[in-house]
């Protein structure tokens, strides 16, 4: 290549047009495919290297080899995925030791595979994938064999293909891309960052991203060159600082000090007819400490289901209590707050403590007699759904807000309260483990507390994952536990845009029930029900006057019956593994042998299958959560797009895990040294967490 021809008049920021060959059409395709500048185009980075030094054969390939071979397409077949209308589509390549399949489980685009005529030589790039037994390729890159092709020592970088223009020619326009540079953006690391953790620039590291170092060529395809860290590093980097940013802000606001006293809650460990599991006790102290630093406690405390997080937060309500403060509980869901009140009424009640309830469904003339009780400090602690931090609710000295139950319900609740003029301690809880990758990114600016220890006595839940065709031998199954004296939940999936129908389907298959097993008390609960009539459902499960429960709903997480051993749950394909977990998480709570029954849906992919097929195989969630984070990533994993994770172009969670803590350590340092990022080598620092967080992420950093 005559390099002369380029002129070198291009920046990080110029429009991709200008790039030689790309020009405005091509420039508005990949504009809709998100790169706009040259800069962003060069970080498009490759998703695998072709190693051309090994160009291998068929019947050499192993399970997980990320290999380019030649071979001849032998025939181009689809067919429908189980009973749905997702087809499946089939390539078989064969060379002189063998054949393979290639398969796609999409259409990359229309007119896609007219291409692949029966004998015609073609290129097949991809990863060797095994599955039950057999190895194929899944999507791999198909290519034309360029007449021209050379085989060289050399590792080829493989784009993913954008509308029809293919990976060969994206990897042109990027090398142009460098020839045309003339500057580059200025390295923002210091050089004492870099040196300290063996890091190469960002300019060599993406100049070696996309024509790889032959001296480290085998590490490419394991995303662990020196170009792979740099990248993966900074990525983490920038989400790293600006949660120790965050975190540092609140550590600056004033917190009440609750003094350290512990009679009351030694009172309440007392009375309990077991005793806290070691992880309680360390995390009820962790607790205790946040509470006395001065500071505003910020902490976050997992637990699976069932390892006794309530208990932890009463004994921290008793702390607050005791120095003469209040503290209120927000539950998801009604239901669930009214548990929670009936435990801290027999648990905190004997030792003083005066609860309140506030749920929507509180009349106005109680709601008045409890806001009063509230405000003249009469009652110590408040139990309720949302409705607790409405403008009308008043504490007299609030000094502690637990949330129970959900993601991240405590952001925009904590400023709502600030706004009021309080500056509680907050303890969030939450049941889904969440991967240690996700605790450092997305809960990157809390505590944490980990309760990994589940109470004595409690027998692993016994899981299968069976086909619809086979409900039947499940529902039997769950006729016999009733005989026995056990309880049974039957959980319906409810996704919103198709409600009405899984409602119909939970209420028909009540119905369908209650005809089959006369003998058998059934009860319905559903979210359209009146809160009136989901309460008195409950109690009478509770109370064990109704054996089995039919609900549509995955919202009662927490609800607690020891003697209910069996759950049944339709369509668990619709579910994420880390629901599946909770949900699953409603049995195994007493001494009996605890089962649960997962049923599939007709016309589940394969994928899926094995994907749920996993709950069988462990009782413990962050196994399960770390799993479910992998297959989906994080922003399905979190329900929603969590702003952070969905920036990572390179960097993988769950991969990359090593490089995170690196990062983290190395932000939170940082600023520890250099608490405004004051420093003249940290200048393009600053500049830069202003640029992707805007200014009010940096509030507290000078
Ligand atoms: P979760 O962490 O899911 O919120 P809960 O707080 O609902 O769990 O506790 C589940 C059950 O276990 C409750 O009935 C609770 O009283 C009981 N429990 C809590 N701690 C212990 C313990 N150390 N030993 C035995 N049972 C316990
Ligand atoms: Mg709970």
């Amino acid at each position: 290549m005559n390099s002369s021809a380029y002129k070198r008049n291009l920046s990080p920021d110029s429009d991709l047009q200008f790039v030689k060959g790309v020009g405005p059409a091509l420039a508005s395709l990949f504009g809709r495919n998100g790169y706009r500048t040259v800069g962003d185009f060069i970080k498009n980075y490759p998703r695998a290297f072709e190693d051309q030094r090994a160009a291998r054969l068929i019947a050499t390939l192993q399970d997980g080899d990320i290999v380019s071979l030649k071979a001849f397409v032998v025939s181009v077949s689809n067919y429908n995925m189980g009973k749905s209308s997702r087809k499946v589509y089939d390539i078989m390549v064969r060379d002189s030791s063998g054949q393979i399949r290639c398969k796609f489980f999409r259409v990359p685009y229309k007119g896609y595979f007219e291409r692949f005529k029966a004998g015609t030589e073609i290129r097949v790039v991809g990863k060797v994938t095994n599955y039950r037994g057999r190895l194929e390729f899944h999507h791999p890159d198909m290519r034309d064999i360029d007449p021209n092709e050379e085989i060289k020592d050399a590792l080829i970088p493989i784009y993913i293909e954008h509308e029809g223009i293919g990976s060969g020619k994206i990897q042109k326009f990027i090398q142009n891309c460098f020839l045309q540079l003339k500057e580059w953006s200025p390295e923002k690391f210091p050089e004492s960052l870099l040196q300290k953790h063996n890091l190469i620039t960002n300019e060599q590291a993406l100049h070696e991203i996309h024509h790889p170092n032959m001296s480290e060529a085998s590490l490419y395809n394991e995303n662990r060159s020196s170009a792979h860290r740099r990248i993966i590093f900074e990525e983490f980097f920038w989400l790293e600082l600006y949660l120790a940013s965050k975190k540092s802000n609140l550590k600056k606001e004033k917190g009440i000090v609750v003094k350290n006293q512990s009679k009351l809650s030694s009172d309440l460990v007392k009375s309990l007819p077991f005793e806290l599991t070691g992880a309680q006790v360390t995390a009820y102290q962790e607790i205790k400490q946040d509470l006395g630093s001065g500071r505003p406690m910020n902490r976050l405390v997992q637990g699976d289901v069932g390892s006794g997080k309530t208990l932890v937060s009463f004994l921290a309500t008793l702390s607050s209590f005791e120095s003469g403060f209040q503290s209120c509980l927000m539950a998801p869901t009604e239901i669930l707050a009214e548990q929670h009140f009936r435990n801290a009424e027999k648990q905190l009640g004997p030792l003083g403590v005066k609860i309140g309830l506030l749920t929507g469904k509180s009349k106005t003339k109680e709601r008045k007699e409890l806001m009063e009780k509230l405000s003249s400090g009469e009652i110590h602690f408040l139990i309720g759904t949302h409705a607790l931090i409405e403008d009308w609710v008043q504490f007299k000295n609030l000094a502690l807000v637990i949330i129970d139950e959900q993601h991240r319900f405590g952001v925009a609740q904590r400023s709502i309260l600030k706004s009021k003029g309080y500056c509680p301690h907050f303890l969030i809880m939450t049941a889904t483990p969440i991967p240690r990758t996700l605790a450092m990114t997305v809960y990157g600016d809390l505590d944490v507390s980990i309760i990994n220890e589940m109470p004595k006595g409690r027998s692993p839940i016994q899981t299968r994952v069976i086909q619809e065709s086979k409900r039947n031998a499940a529902v039997q199954f769950m006729a016999e536990q009733i005989a026995k004296g056990r309880q049974a939940y039957v959980v319906y999936p409810l996704v919103e845009e198709s409600e009405k129908i899984d409602l119909k389907n939970a209420t028909d298959e009540f119905e369908k029930l209650k005809t089959q097993f006369p003998n058998i008390r059934f009860g319905l609960l559903h979210g359209k029900m009146k809160a009136l009539e989901k309460d008195e459902i409950m109690q009478l499960f509770r109370k064990h006057d109704l054996d089995v429960l039919v609900s549509t709903t995955v919202i009662e997480v927490g609800v607690d019956v020891a003697n209910a051993n069996m759950m049944i749950i339709e369509h668990a394909e619709r579910f994420g593994l880390s629901q599946l977990h909770q949900l699953r998480g409603r049995v195994g709570r007493g001494e009996h042998k605890s089962f649960c029954v997962m049923i599939m849906g007709y016309a589940v992919s394969v994928d899926t299958r094995s994907r749920v097929e996993f709950m069988e195989k462990t009782n413990d969630g962050f196994k399960v959560a770390e799993y479910d984070l992998e297959i989906r990533g994080p922003g399905e994993f979190m329900g929603s797009k969590q702003s952070g994770l969905a920036g990572f172009k390179m960097a993988n969670l769950v991969r990359d895990f090593e490089l995170l803590k690196l990062a983290r350590d190395s932000a939170f340092e940082m600023l520890k040294q250099d608490p405004d990022l004051k420093r003249k080598e940290h200048s393009l620092i600053r500049e830069e967490l202003l640029k992707s967080y805007g200014p009010q992420a940096l509030a507290g950093v000078g």
